[in-house]
């Protein structure tokens, strides 16, 4: 770990596991071998994660150009900000993250603060910057990093370029070799390059992306890092993508999320965040409910990781501790 082959980083060993979730889908009305489960949550750095297979060859870019120091953003929880904080830490580069706000304004000062702040990261707080500014914001701490003698290399928001997407290529590549006859893969589209990545290498009839509400415009966002990794124009329109589990928005826990959080750990010992995976399983319910997914056919969820977020996210918190069941013995 830590070579840099063909301009990408490995920061974990590959491949990841697929396991079944048969007792999830008998509750869904599926069959027993219908669906299954890609574990990228346990990709081993950091607290694992979609990330990772992005940051490989981010990191590779950056060390091959003779960078000290990555910069990124996103918001306060951002799983991809504290994974490049480990990935940071792995090689020895400093990192500062870019987040919105002030350390005083993050009610939720926990889940992935904690791990950023172990990893050794520096935060700079970027006040009421609107979301469509950090990038500036960023590019301004870079040139200031520059200034004191620092080298620094920005990857961008949700490392949601090409170059990133390019890992989720891989990945789809790699659940193929696992899984020959799949007909859907789920997954949450947050800033869009995981869902990109699938579609360049399993096609897009066969992708289904559940909108997190992190872009304004999830299709298009997908479908331009779709085009520019395949070298072809994707049209919109023909992805697949829900809209349904986005409720009041990005940061909002959305009801049918934390049911659909609960079923899958009660019934496969598996745990959701409520930004992500959550509303990808809830987009995964409604799509069977609907008939979208049907018995017969292979179905893989794409876990994406996220699991600190959940500790970060205090309306969640709150809700699932107060359902707590007690018992004593009689
Ligand atoms: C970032 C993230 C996603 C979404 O991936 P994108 O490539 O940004 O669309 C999904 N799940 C988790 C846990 C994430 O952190």
């Amino acid at each position: 770990m830590g070579d840099v082959v063909k301009g990408r980083v490995e920061l974990s060993t590959w491949p990841t596991p697929v396991e079944r979730m048969p007792r999830l889908a008998a509750r869904l009305g599926l069959r027993e071998h219908d669906l299954w489960i890609k574990r990228d949550d346990l990709i081993g750095l950091g607290g694992g994660g979609n990330k990772v297979r992005k940051l490989e060859w981010f990191v590779g870019a950056a060390l091959a150009e003779g960078a000290d120091t990555l910069v990124t953003t996103g918001a306060a929880q951002s799983n991809h900000a504290r994974l490049t904080a480990a990935a940071g830490a792995r090689l020895g580069l400093d990192v500062v993250l870019v987040f919105p706000g002030t350390p005083e304004g993050t009610a939720d000062g926990s889940g992935n603060l904690v791990l950023d702040s172990l990893f050794a990261a520096r935060v700079h707080w970027a006040g009421d910057a609107e979301p469509s500014t950090l990038g500036d914001v960023a590019g301004e701490v870079c040139e200031r990093l520059r200034r004191d003698g620092a080298r620094p290399y920005l990857i961008p928001f949700g490392g949601s370029s090409p170059l990133g997407a390019h890992g989720y290529t891989e990945g789809g590549e790699e659940l193929r070799a696992q899984l020959p006859d799949v007909d859907h893969v789920v997954v949450a589209l947050g800033s869009g390059g995981t869902m990109a990545g699938l579609v360049a290498a399993l096609g897009q009839e066969r992708v289904l992306g559940v909108h997190c509400g992190a872009v304004p415009e999830p299709a298009a966002t997908v479908a331009d890092l779709a085009g520019a990794l395949t070298g072809r124009s994707v049209d919109p329109g023909s992805l697949r993508v829900r809209t349904d589990q986005v409720g009041a928005g990005y940061g909002v826990l959305h009801e049918p999320v934390l049911e659909a959080m609960r079923t899958v750990a009660e019934t496969e010992g598996i745990a959701l965040d409520p930004v992500y995976t959550g509303r990808a399983m809830a987009g995964l319910v409604a799509a069977v409910r609907d008939g979208d997914i049907g018995p017969g056919q292979r179905t893989v969820f794409l876990h994406t990781g996220g699991l600190p977020g959940l500790f970060g996210h205090t309306d969640t918190v709150r809700r699932t501790v107060s359902a707590l069941q007690s018992w004593k013995p009689a």
